[in-house]
């Protein structure tokens, strides 16, 4: 009896029209997923897929791990194949049954039966006959409403699934269904769960960081690569530029001595740089970890005024969300602990002591109407390194060179 897990997808189902274009999006995301182990075996049956280890001998543990990260998962489901006969069909589940038994303490169940083969057996009659079988095997009562075990049986094109284990997936929608935005990466706690909520839309997401090097450390930057490198458990590839800003922003801005409105201006300039390194990629939006009010900077007016700096729409998924909330998806997701190491922030730098809450379009335009925005921008754009990471790779100990 080969494993296979049974993969449910999320949402899809609903989009009826484009169902083959995310389902396509899907297969593209599991084979991404598995890339670096092997020919695993992945078939679309019926609005499922079924992925086996086939030749890869992969543990079907490591198989259900990689998939439980990927978007567009709804839920996966673990068991054996069996011909549609009813002697096999019992028989699998019976052992399924009892393995159960063997390391969980059980004693209620309930069997379903599910799928469009209904030709071939009757849904009721089935999980009846099984469900007697199983009684008697395990001395366990039938409970339909809550049970501690339940035991699944999904038929669908002439073949059959025994299935018992059901793990969630994280829903969403699959990688690149939904364009590429550019994440601002900073170091911090919010950034990352901002790219990876917009990961969840399935949106392809590429990050940026910017940095004042020599003033702040190299740490700093590693601890950026290491990251979107953690993002990598997402969204397997990811593509980033490192932006200096010491010589091509901060300087110029400490010459003008436009000190409360320093931190504002820095973060239109950010907004501006990463619009113009997203346009060789046709970047659709650019993604901040933002949340109202958290800080000084992050009020409505200031917001708005980082807007108005960028070509393209800014998505702040975080901004209703309070920080204790965004901890706990932190941890969930696996950034938190990265983002707890120690490491500066190029901000904080060049921080004026008392940082406007409330710039005013006015006093913003008078500042920078006596400065080279274009070549500003410019020169960071140019001096910005990029970089790849990858899942398979190991976590950065050095930033990219
Ligand atoms: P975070 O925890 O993400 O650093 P924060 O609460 O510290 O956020 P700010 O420092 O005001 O808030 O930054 C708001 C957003 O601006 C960040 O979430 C990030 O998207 C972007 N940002 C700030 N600093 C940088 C940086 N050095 N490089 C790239 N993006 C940045
Ligand atoms: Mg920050």
């Amino acid at each position: 009896m080969p494993d296979v897990i049974v993969v449910h997808f999320d949402e899809l189902a609903l989009k009826q029209g484009r169902r083959p274009y995310y389902e396509r999006n899907l297969v593209y995301a599991v084979q991404t997923a598995m890339r670096d182990l092997g020919p695993v075996q992945i078939n679309a049956v019926h609005g499922r897929f079924v992925v086996a280890p086939g030749r890869s001998n992969i543990p079907v543990d490591v198989l259900v791990e990689r998939l439980s990260r990927i978007f567009g998962v709804h839920h996966l489901l673990v068991g054996v194949e069996v011909a549609t006969e009813t002697l096999l069909i019992v028989n699998a589940a019976v052992a399924l049954a009892l393995r159960a038994k063997s390391s969980h303490s059980i004693s209620t169940f309930r069997v379903r039966v599910r799928g469009n083969d209904r030709r071939v057996h009757r849904t009721r009659s089935l999980e009846v006959e099984v469900g007697s079988v199983i009684a008697v095997a395990t001395g366990w009562a039938v409970d339909l409403d809550a049970p501690d075990y339940t035991l699944i049986i999904e038929l669908a094109a002439g073949r059959a699934f025994v299935l018992s284990q059901r793990i969630e997936g994280p829903g969403g929608l699959p990688y690149g269904t939904s364009g590429f935005g550019v994440a601002l990466l900073s170091g911090g706690i919010d950034s990352p769960v901002a790219a990876w909520m917009m990961m969840s839309r399935g949106m392809r997401v590429g990050v940026v960081h910017f940095h004042a090097r020599p003033y702040t450390t190299e740490e700093a930057l590693t601890k950026v690569y290491r990251l979107a490198h953690g993002l990598t458990r997402w969204q397997p590839t990811i593509l980033g530029l490192m932006v200096p800003l010491a010589d091509s922003v901060h300087r110029v801005l400490v010459e003008h001595g436009s000190a409360p409105l320093r931190t504002i201006l820095t973060r239109r300039f950010m907004m501006r740089i990463a619009c113009a390194l997203g346009a060789p990629h046709k970047a659709q939006a650019l993604i901040t970890g933002d949340a109202l009010a958290q800080v000084s900077s992050q009020t409505v007016t200031n917001l708005a005024a980082t807007d108005g700096a960028s070509a393209l729409p800014i998505l702040r998924p975080l901004v209703g969300m309070g920080k204790a909330e965004i901890i706990r998806r932190a941890r969930q997701i696996g950034t938190l602990a990265i983002s707890e190491e120690e490491g500066d922030d190029c901000c904080s730098l060049l921080a004026p002591r008392n940082p406007t809450a409330a710039a005013t379009l006015a006093e913003i335009a008078a500042c920078e109407s006596a400065l080279p925005v274009a070549e500003m921008t410019q020169q960071a754009v140019e001096s910005s390194i990029p970089f790849r990471v990858r899942f398979e790779d190991p976590s950065p100990t050095k930033p990219p060179k």
